[in-house]
């Protein structure tokens, strides 16, 4: 019987509990969860921000890789790795802090060889994310030579994966964060330069002196809006996140006299083709950028803490579940 994290809309919020298997959802596929990993919506959820979850009791976590035990769906066998991020998983659909999941065959992607499922998750959301809004920029029209792109929120998950993805492609990156002791990390990843959040968290003018050809940014509000106040005429910004604040208050000056383009990513119901291409993407890339990568390992019990944790911002890199720790 699989243990799980349970979120109930009374104290105790998150419990551990163990499931009978006809407790689990009555959909096609069941997956043996290898990992799955802590990201800043789980946190939400977890925490009981946002309205993240609209029905209880419910299994979080956006998404997990691992082995299927058992399906209905043609399309996958027993012993198949696979790989889910999004559908509203984790949100409206029980999702991978749990050592099995049923769900549907939709949701899921062949993991891609040579991945290995932990390395999948290694990337998980946030590393798929990181890959749209590099894909995104490029597709319309970023490439090295134009400049140097930011990328705000740069020691977490999606940002992390973000600098090390774009400096991979040969962008110069320059990589804002909160927290300066991780600056030499960040520069192993690939950041040519590390600039601190603070300059950026004040109100700005609505065209200021230029920087950046390309900029992903995981944060919003303010630090947002001084972004594209900075952008080179014609500059691209991927609008990621929400880490700092889902306000956008700036003006439609950058769009209207330097031409600057605000791009939307949204990873979740991204068409599967696309999510294909994009993990096909990402099992290309060379394995020193997952050596690279700052992780730590936690159980189930651990998630509730590192939750709180990474909304109030102390997290950095990745953190990975082991549900059977
Ligand atoms: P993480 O918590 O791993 O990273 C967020 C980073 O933002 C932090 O590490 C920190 O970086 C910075 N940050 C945190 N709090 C604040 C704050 N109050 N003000 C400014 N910066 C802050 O989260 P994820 O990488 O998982 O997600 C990042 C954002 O992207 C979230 O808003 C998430 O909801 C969104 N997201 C969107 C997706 C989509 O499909 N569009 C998919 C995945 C995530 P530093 O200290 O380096 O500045």
């Amino acid at each position: 019987m699989p243990r799980a994290l349970m979120l109930h809309d009374e104290s105790p919020r998150a419990r551990l509990e163990t499931l009978d298997e006809d407790r689990l959802p009555e959909r096609a596929v069941r997956v043996a969860i290898d990992y799955s990993d802590l990201n800043y919506k789980d946190a939400m959820a977890v925490t009981g921000q946002g309205k993240i979850v609209r029905d209880y009791p419910l299994v979080p976590g956006i998404d997990f890789a691992g082995t299927v035990t058992a399906s209905t769906d043609a399309r996958f066998d027993a012993d198949d790795r696979v790989i889910l991020t999004g559908w509203g998983v984790g949100e409206r659909y029980w999702g991978g802090f749990a050592e099995a999941m049923r769900v549907d065959a939709d949701w899921l992607v062949p993991c891609p060889r040579p991945l290995s499922t932990r390395e999948a998750i290694l990337f998980g959301t946030a590393g798929l994310t990181a890959m749209l809004s590099v894909m995104r920029l490029q597709e319309a029209g970023l490439s090295p030579g134009d400049g140097p792109v930011a990328v705000s929120g740069a020691s977490g998950g999606v940002g992390s994966w973000a600098v090390s993805i774009l400096a991979h492609e040969g962008f110069e990156v320059h990589a804002i964060t909160g927290k300066p002791d991780q600056g030499d990390w960040l520069t192993r990843l690939g950041a040519a330069q590390v600039l601190a959040r603070d300059d950026f968290t004040e109100r700005g003018r609505p065209l200021a002196s230029t920087h950046w050809a390309g900029a992903v940014d995981t944060v919003g509000g303010q630090v947002l809006a001084n972004l594209l106040a900075q952008m080179r005429y014609a500059g691209k910004v991927a609008a990621v996140g929400l880490a700092g604040d889902a306000a956008l208050p700036t003006t439609v000056m950058p769009f209207i006299l330097r031409g600057v383009a605000l791009l939307g990513v949204d990873s979740v119901y991204i068409p599967f083709e696309r999510r294909r291409a994009a993990w096909q993407r990402i099992a290309a890339l060379p394995n020193a950028l997952l050596t690279h990568m700052q992780v730590e390992e936690i159980g189930l019990e651990d998630v509730e803490s590192q939750a709180h944790a990474m909304i109030e911002g102390r997290t950095h890199g990745r953190l990975l579940i082991d549900p059977h720790r």
